[in-house]
């Protein structure tokens, strides 16, 4: 059965939890090297200023789907790192009286790599990570200007969260309305963790796909031995329909 707040009118009563220094700024940079290391070998996409797809070229906004393939969990950093996400959520989870994820089999379903450069954004006001339960955002770098994380309150109001620094990690329900302002100068790096109540993904995009959820489970979602699964979306098929989309 669904959690209450896996109803959206009710996930906007929540606050996000801003847990300072998650990690150190060390910490932050092994983790942007790995970044850079997989950048080439992962699921992609790319933005522009208004948010369309475009060319790796042209993008001021880049995606990075760093769990495909399983390849983020094969460094010490991302073992470490998907560990204490999970610990971190659950401890939130419990401290704010969400209950999303107690005595629940729970996974991460997605861990993207965020890049915006100026003018990029997510402007959409009601945007949210549909079909996860609680969402952790982890801020990478310092040296940009605008590209506030903000929150769409019950109420109406925009809440912008000013004091989310390097080293932050942003919990928040994934139903919660949430969006970044655009960056005006420098690059804001974040890291990205969606948990679901699905197995452990690796296809190379953010699965929509619950084989645990009301839908048919395709022949290939069944879990691999360490529990991860992939739907049948390849980081080959991913290049392709960025290839296809800009030839
Ligand atoms: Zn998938």
């Amino acid at each position: 059965m669904a959690h209450p707040l896996e109803n959206c009118a009710n996930a906007q009563r929540t606050r996000p939890f801003c847990k300072k220094a998650f990690l150190t700024c060390d910490e932050c940079d092994d983790v942007c090297n790995e970044v850079d290391r997989l950048r080439m070998s992962v699921g992609s996409c790319f933005r522009d200023a208004s948010g369309s797809h475009c060319s790796r070229g042209q993008a001021v906004w880049e995606t990075l789907w760093l769990h495909t393939e399983g390849k983020f969990y094969e460094s010490s950093i991302g073992t470490r790192l998907a560990d204490n996400v999970i610990s971190l959520a659950r401890s939130v989870d419990e401290q704010e009286g969400w209950n999303m994820l107690r005595g629940r089999d729970v996974n991460i379903r997605v861990i993207e790599s965020h890049r915006y450069h100026g003018g990029g954004g997510l402007a959409h006001e009601t945007h949210h990570d549909r079909g996860s339960l609680i969402t952790i955002d982890i801020m990478l770098r310092d040296d940009f200007v605008g590209g506030e994380f903000a929150t769409l309150e019950a109420d109406g109001v925009v809440k912008t969260w000013s004091d989310f620094a390097m080293g932050d990690a942003m919990v928040f329900a994934s139903n919660k309305y949430h969006k970044i302002n655009p960056v005006l100068s420098g690059m804001r790096q974040v890291i990205v963790f969606e948990i679901w109540d699905g197995p452990r993904r690796t296809c190379a995009h953010r699965c929509t796909k619950n084989p645990r959820g009301e839908n048919a489970e395709p022949p290939q979602s069944r879990p691999a031995e360490d529990g991860s699964s992939s739907c049948g979306y390849s980081l080959r098929k991913n290049i392709r329909e960025n290839m296809m989309m800009f030839a």
